[in-house]
């Protein structure tokens, strides 16, 4: 039974879990730092605890701290969020060894997805799809040209314990590989603690889709079909949508049969999104192939389009699992789709320039009406503290289709309000006009090229 639960999280996602635990009716318990005393997941929570300064290592990373209040409030659960310590296995280990469910996989499945080639060798062996690439780690620069004579040029050099886009370098020859793969290692040695590479064909032009899916702890596990994330700025997405435009029943159905096969047996519990790649269209080749990048093991930013096409609450399917209870009571019948859901992620930032713009939020005026869905902790007199992610809201719309969506999407922009600092919303605008957008014509470098289509027309 879970009757108390702690957020370990801040910003829109700790009030999403809070909303979730109001709906079932289970107490939530908020953690914060000294810079969020006057935010609404404190406000919202039915008890709060503060956990230190505002630096992220002294507060919310700061696992001590976050034990001690998950003790004092004696809750039997912590929900992790995003982002912070949900992908943190020795944080799960910690919540195991003082007796409090970590809602999420075991620490075991958290470790194995964390490492990138150890995930991608375990999604092999199953029958999971991926791309050609180094057998685990590349030790050396020398053994990297090796495996890229093996694959071919382009290749990736990416981490094994990569997160956000860091330690990530395309290399197009040899020439160019020592000195990128040095960038590469030295770039994720100080992300991560960790400079360990693997390699990867490139792919070019791909799009970026993932899936959704859900796993109970007696062994079931459903999938609840992909999202479209290709619209992404430095390997960092802005706005995803579900269905994918390029996406058939057929392979939602295969790609989600392997991997409800696939996680069942390597013991997958909870909510978790496996990430693929997938080929560029082309007139001659209309086969479509997906090829699995990585695994991430906690609930998504970017969950709500799934929620919005499917009717599933994700947070609370994540709370009831942790729960015990199996699937079929947790959804209770087969997984629909229906209509087109669009979000798009509006952060505190200069929306040419991507610089982050903290400060006081004078006005907030989110849109409203049929169809549109705001999750945020943004509020008007607000302050968004400089030391964390820059995201302040989500705006997530649902139509009968992706027309309906893309036209709700950019009424809703149009009249969404903030004043006070620099936000996303005006490049948000700018995409929903954008005729290749609209098309559905796009893959993962839409924005680089967006962007220089935008400088060269002024
Ligand atoms: P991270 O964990 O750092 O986010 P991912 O493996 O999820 O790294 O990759 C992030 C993004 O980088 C992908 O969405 C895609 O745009 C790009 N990418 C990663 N691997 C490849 C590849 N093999 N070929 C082309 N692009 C890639």
């Amino acid at each position: 039974m879970i009757n108390k639960i702690l957020v370990a999280n801040r910003g829109e996602i700790a009030l999403r879990v809070i909303c979730a635990c109001k709906e079932l009716g289970i107490r939530s318990v908020a953690i914060y730092s000294e810079a969020d005393r006057n935010s609404l997941h404190v406000r919202f929570a039915d008890e709060a605890i503060c956990i230190g300064p505002p630096q992220l290592a002294l507060s919310y990373l700061n696992i001590p701290a976050v034990i001690s209040a998950a003790e004092i409030a004696n809750v039997d659960a912590i929900h992790p969020g995003y982002g912070l310590l949900s992908e943190n296995a020795n944080f799960a280990e910690v919540c195991e060894a003082c007796h409090v469910k970590f809602i999420g996989p075991t620490p075991d499945v958290i470790r194995l997805m964390g490492e990138k080639e150890k995930a991608r060798a375990a999604m092999k062996q199953h029958g999971v799809p991926i791309l050609p690439g180094s057998d685990g780690v590349v030790a050396s620069a020398e053994e990297a040209r090796e495996w890229a004579r093996t694959v071919d040029f382009p290749v990736i050099l990416k981490a094994t314990a990569g997160g956000g886009g860091r330690g990530m370098r395309i290399v197009r020859n040899e020439d160019e590989l020592p000195a990128l793969y040095r960038q590469a290692q030295s770039e994720a040695a100080a992300a991560f603690g960790n400079g360990d590479l693997y390699l990867e064909k490139y792919v070019e032009h791909p799009r970026h889709i993932e899936f959704q899916v859900l796993a109970d702890e007696h062994g079931n596990v459903v999938s609840l079909g992909e999202r479209e994330c290709s619209i992404q700025r430095r390997h960092q997405k802005l706005l995803e949508e579900s269905p994918s435009v390029r996406m058939t029943p057929e392979l939602r159905q295969e790609i989600g049969d392997i991997l409800s096969k696939t996680l069942s047996q390597v013991g997958y519990q909870n909510a978790g999104t496996v990430e693929f790649l997938m080929d560029k269209d082309t007139d001659t080749d209309k086969e479509r192939r997906l090829y699995f990048i990585e695994m991430n093991t906690r609930i998504q930013v970017e969950h709500p389009v799934t929620e919005m096409v499917t009717d599933v609450d994700l947070v609370k399917s994540q709370i009831m699992i942790a729960a015990g209870e199996k699937m079929a009571d947790v959804l209770h019948g087969p997984i629909v789709h229906r209509g087109h859901a669009i979000e798009c992620r509006i952060n505190a930032e200069h929306p040419e320039k991507f610089t982050p713009s903290a400060g006081k939020i004078t006005t907030f005026n989110p849109p409203g009406g049929t169809g549109v869905r705001i999750d945020t902790a943004a509020y008007a007199e607000g302050t968004i503290p400089p030391y964390y992610d820059s995201l302040i809201a989500k705006l997530i719309v649902r139509g009968k289709d992706r027309n309906e969506a893309l036209s709700r999407m950019s009424r809703a922009l149009g009249m969404f309000i903030v004043e006070g600092i620099h936000t996303t919303i005006p490049l948000h605008r700018r995409i929903l006009a954008d005729p290749d957008f609209l098309a559905g014509n796009f893959d993962t470098g839409f924005i680089e090229r967006f962007l220089v289509k935008k400088e060269t027309a002024r």
